[in-house]
Parts: structure tokens; sequence; C-alpha cells
């Protein structure tokens, strides 16, 4: 096993044997052996949400990471929640006062964003294939809608002329180049994402003709990133492909969203994104903008790195068994609720995420355990870790669960109730 130290002692981790021990999250401070989330002890928070599993997001901790997003980003830069990493309405409400605008991404968190004080002109609405029914919501919301296809755009021509609102758009582009090392690729070759950057000159033409409001432009290249120099690649060839685009058609960029991409450290080896490295390369490229983007408003959009560390998943232990000289903790929680830490989200190959046992941090005895939850297949929540010793009602943590957890796994797989969701 080979095993980073920086990244599992910025979890408070120590090592004995080479093996990691006793981790528990720098976020998330520790009371007799007991986690604590928003200043309260994970066993007393169990009790008062009253079942087992549940996910739980700490406030404070969102709060600080922008807080520390507005202080390493130079200020010209406006900074976008993407909902969709964590569309609980009490979070994204949280948010909405703290940021500059939400992106959504459906109907249903288009709902949950016109809820909140974030005005519907600081919302955009990307991905591709939006239906007629969403199409006209968001148009009669004032809602930017981030154009990802040719016919969409017709679509929405046809759409406002019925509805007799003049639309607002911005034009998804898919790039000509893509982001190095990240998770998810969105740019580089033929992608259902986004106009091609090569057809884009006569999209922006035939918008101005039509008379809609042009809010600008959309340059998405990839998901979780953790590489500075990969990061600030895609920032300068985003910024040039605009500065063409401006040029080849002519017309004006008002906004120019960057994207985002950045990524937080899920396994051993992994080291948390240099912020402020991200924040310097940026406040560099906008000292010396082209002529064509010195009007232009620049936004960065993230979900991940706003929410993920925030959050984590608990559930409680309600078996524990020896098979063939392996131990096993059965618990109440798994993949139907956490999709991501069972390794079946965009991993090639499984690792474990950071887990521990919440109300036992720390304690003398440990064990080499594999934490699986009650479903038929591939219901691994922790493959042979060592943790603290635990027993049947322990309570399990999994962390950097704030993103991507409920809403992007298989609920309703198996019929177990979905469970509670807590902003403390
Ligand atoms: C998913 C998505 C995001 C958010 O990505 P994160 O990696 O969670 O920051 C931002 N923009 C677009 C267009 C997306 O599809």
């Amino acid at each position: 096993m080979s095993l980073s130290i920086h990244l599992w002692s910025k979890w408070g981790l120590t090592m004995t044997n080479n093996r990691p021990k006793h981790f528990s999250s720098e976020q998330f401070p520790v009371q007799n052996h007991c986690i604590q989330i928003g200043d309260m002890l994970l066993t007393r928070l169990t009790q008062r949400v009253g079942s087992t599993p549940y996910f739980a997001y700490d406030r404070k901790l969102i709060t600080g990471r922008i807080k520390s997003l507005r202080q390493c980003l130079p200020n010209k830069i406006k900074l976008h929640y993407a909902m969709k990493a964590n569309p609980m309405p009490a979070v994204v409400q949280h948010i909405a006062g703290l940021v500059d605008g939400i992106d959504v991404a459906s109907l249903g968190e288009i709902k949950v964003a016109l809820d909140t004080v974030m005005l519907p002109s600081k919302m955009s609405f990307a991905g591709p294939g939006k239906n007629e029914h969403e199409l006209s919501c968001a148009i009669a919301a004032g809602i930017v809608i981030n154009i990802e296809s040719e016919l969409e755009l017709e679509r929405i021509v046809a759409l406002a002329e019925h509805l007799a609102i003049t639309p607002k758009v911005a034009v998804r582009i898919n790039p000509d180049f893509e982001l190095k090392s990240s998770g998810m690729r969105m740019g580089g070759g033929p992608k259902q994402f986004g106009i091609d950057a090569e057809r884009a000159p006569i999209v922006l033409r035939r918008i101005i003709e039509l008379g809609m409001i042009f809010e600008g432009l959309h340059i998405f290249s990839g998901s979780q990133n953790l590489k500075v120099e990969a990061i600030q690649d895609a920032h300068e060839k985003t910024l040039q492909l605009a500065v063409r685009l401006a040029r080849e058609s002519s017309i004006p960029i008002p906004s120019l969203n960057m994207g985002g991409g950045f990524g937080i450290p899920y396994f051993p080896g992994e080291l948390p994104l240099n912020l402020a490295a991200v924040g310097e390369n940026l406040q560099h490229l906008l000292n010396r903008l082209e002529p064509e983007l010195l009007e232009t408003q620049f936004v960065i959009e993230l979900g991940r790195y706003i929410v993920a560390e925030a959050g984590v998943y608990v559930c409680q232990v309600l078996d524990k068994k020896g098979s063939r000289g392996q131990l096993f903790l059965v618990t109440d929680g798994g993949m139907h609720h956490h999709l991501a830490a069972s390794g079946n989200f965009g991993q090639v190959i499984r690792k474990n995420y950071p887990v521990t046992v919440g109300n036992k941090v720390g304690i003398a005895e440990t064990e080499v355990v594999s934490v699986v939850g009650p479903l038929c297949t591939l219901d691994l929540l922790a493959d042979q870790m060592e943790l603290p010793k635990a027993e049947v009602g322990d309570l399990i943590v999994v962390f950097q669960s704030g993103a991507y957890g409920l809403t992007a796994s298989p609920m309703s797989f198996l019929s177990h109730p979905i469970p509670c969701e807590v902003l403390v």
C-alpha cells in the first residue's frame, strides 16, 4: 500500500507500521473520540436526526470554502454554484446568499433555485436534451439558457415567440482542447455538450440576427481536477478561444463562464488543490487581456469544490461477522445512497473513500475490516481498512461526501427508505 503522508496527515492520520490508523478529518474536530459536525457531537446529531443512515452538511465549512475562494480568486471573477453537486434545498438556499450565480441543469433544479434569493438573471441553465417544458419555464423565469445545439436554438426561438418574451441566451462551446488530468473530460473531441467551436461564429451571428439577449459564452472542460498546471492551461486556452470567437464573429462577449472543475482529494496520495496558485495565474491572465475581452465579465462555476468536503455520510453497524479470516461490518447504509464511495461512480479502479468509526476516533484498539451495506451486489463502503474497533450500534462515517452523494446514487435499488439530509 503506498500512502502519501501529506493527505493522510491532513485528515489527522497517525502512522503505525506504515498503516493508516485512526484518521479523522481536519475539518471535523474530535472530542472524546467522537467527531463533531457543525459544533454538534456525531452521537447527539444522530439522536437529533432520529434515524440512520443520513447525510450531514456543515454550514460553516461551506461558508469557509466560499470565503477562501473569494480570497484566492481575482475580484473580477464571479463565482457560481453548479447545484447538481448538491441540490438539497437548504444547502442551495445557504449558498445562494454567498455566491454570484447558480447553474442549474433541470426543471427540478430551477424550482429549487427560484426559491432562493438569487435573481433569475444570475442563473444559467445548461445541459443537453432540455425539453420544451423546461425551456419555456426558463424563458418565463428570465433564466439565461446555455444553448447546447443549433436545434435547441431554433426551439428556443419558437417557444419565446409563443410566450412573447425575449429570451436571454448564452452559447455553450465544445472547445477544441481538453482539460488534462481531469476526472471527467468534457471537451476536445466529438461531444454531446455544447456547440463545436468551429460552428460557434455562425450560431452567434444568428442569435444577434434573431434579436435575442446574448449573454455570452460558456466553456466547461472538465471536473475533479487537482493539477494546477492543467487548470491553468485550460484557463489560458479558454480565454484564447473566447478571443478567437469574438474576432471571427465580430460580436462582443458580455460574459464568459470559464467552467471550473476544481477537484478535492479523495484517496491516499492525492493532495488538495493549490487554490492560491490557480488564483494568481488567473489574475495574471486577466492583467493581460486582449482588447476583445476588456468589457467581459468572468465566471467560474463550481459544484464539488464548494460542498464536497463539508459533507459526511453516516450509517450504523448492524452486524459484525467473520468469514474465512476476514471481518465484515454490515451497516444500514451503502451504495444505494452513496454510489461514489462504493467505487461505481466514475472510478476505474475502486479505492476506499476516507472512512472512520465516527464515535471511536483515536481509540487504542483497531481492526482491519470491510464495511459493507445491505444490498446484494457491489455494496462496499470500505475494503479491508484498518479502523477503530467497532461494534454493533457504532457509527460509520464516510468523509468527502457533500457532493455527488445521495442524488447521484441509485436510491430506489432494493427499495430502502430515502435517507435524511441535514444542514448543520
Ligand atoms: C457538473 C458541472 C459543473 C460542476 O462540476 P464540479 O466538478 O462539481 O465542480 C459545472 N459546470 C457544468 C457545465 C457541469 O456540467
